[in-house]
């Protein structure tokens, strides 16, 4: 993660502190935050937050010195991933200003200029204020054209359709004469489909996940309302079974069984992966139960994605739908988002805090 790599400690100001007070009110459990009340998370790093980060450091087994450095910002889970960048300031008042129709349509405004996903031979409608009498034009009309919806003054502005001809990317620019005053750029996006295949785990001990075959047409349409309009990416549901492992697992799957030392025998992770579908894109495997750190006995993780495989526990969340898309997003190639918690973002790492908005960066990974 891009931005947790400072040293910070008691005194320490700024941003990096404010994604460290958002973990330590997600990792420390309540009672054990000082007065058990989770730390304002306001980038000042004072007396409490001192005092959860030294209670993380011991439940962790780190050395209890307050300081927040690699192994600290390691425990926390910052290992990988990306910060988005902040939001662009607002634009001063009479600007020309693009903005999406829809919520989680694939308009993504962190970015700037503001950029547009649109299905190839298909359209998106975005909106245009402060440019009654100016000039729509595409840059290049063979990858996206651009058209005024006729008659219409929406929200205060107007109302434009683009529509993809080649996949490709090019921009929408708001002229004055020969001057451009605002651009949205446009990726034409052919529509890429996952073939996803179900797995309801089971072993010879009687351990198995109290999901069903019943939930998962939901939770792909889920997986699809979210990745379709922002990505173009389709997910079809190609099998949906029972497996069972002929091993006791135990009361947790563990990925940890790859630690050195650890016989091959012992490998949960390949056992219960073993039984996916080689044609499936993205094969997931619903158990009881899933860690993947050293220390199984802390619930910290709800489920691992590595390459096509996702192992995925029964204990995660309320929106599996939406944490199901998160995880396809690690097969496609996306990393975890830290210290975003005000967007409601696709790819943040906690769950509780997770969104389905799809920013232009993974859009572009998840279907390049
Ligand atoms: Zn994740």
């Amino acid at each position: 993660m891009a931005t947790a790599n400072r040293m910070i400690q008691k005194g320490s100001t700024g941003p990096d502190v404010k994604v460290l007070q958002g973990l330590l009110n997600q990792k420390v459990p309540l009672p054990k935050l000082p007065q058990s009340k989770k730390l304002v998370e306001d980038g000042i790093f004072g007396a409490k937050t001192d005092a959860a980060t030294r209670t993380f450091q011991q439940m962790k087994g780190l050395k209890v010195d307050g300081i927040v450095g690699p192994k600290t910002w390691g425990a926390l889970g910052t290992g990988s991933g990306v910060t988005p960048p902040p939001p662009p300031p607002p634009p001063p008042a009479g600007k020309p200003t693009f903005e999406q129709s829809k919520p989680k349509d694939g308009f993504d405004s962190t970015v700037n200029p503001p950029w547009q996903m649109v299905p190839m031979s298909g359209q998106k409608t975005v909106i245009l204020k402060n440019a009654t009498n100016l000039t729509v034009v595409s840059r290049n009309p063979g990858v996206a054209t651009v058209e005024d919806v006729p008659k219409c003054f929406v929200h205060g502005g107007r109302e434009l359709i683009i529509k993809g001809k080649t996949k490709g990317a090019t921009f929408i620019d708001v002229k004055n004469g020969p001057t451009t005053v605002a651009s949205l750029e446009v990726a034409v996006k052919t529509k890429k489909t996952i073939r996803a295949s179900f797995h309801l785990v089971e072993d010879n001990a009687g351990h198995k996940t109290t999901r069903t075959t019943g939930s998962i047409d939901a939770w792909v349409k889920t997986m699809n309302d979210i990745l379709l309009p922002q990505a173009n990416v389709a997910v079809t549901k190609q099998r949906a079974i029972s497996v069972k492992i002929n091993k006791d697992l135990g009361a947790v799957v563990r990925f940890s069984s790859h630690l050195p030392g650890v016989a091959a025998s012992e490998h949960e992770w390949d056992l219960v992966t073993a039984k996916g579908d080689a044609s499936a894109d993205f094969n997931v495997f619903f158990v009881w139960e899933y860690e993947q750190d050293i220390n199984p006995n802390h619930d910290d993780t709800d489920a691992g994605t590595l390459g096509k495989n996702c192992i995925f526990e029964d204990h995660a969340g309320t929106n599996v739908g939406d944490t199901l898309t998160h995880e396809l997003g690690h097969t496609l190639g996306c990393g975890d988002l830290y210290g975003a918690a005000d967007k409601p973002l696709l790819m943040y790492g906690i769950t509780d805090q997770r969104g389905q908005l799809v920013l232009k960066t993974h859009a572009n990974i998840m279907n390049p």
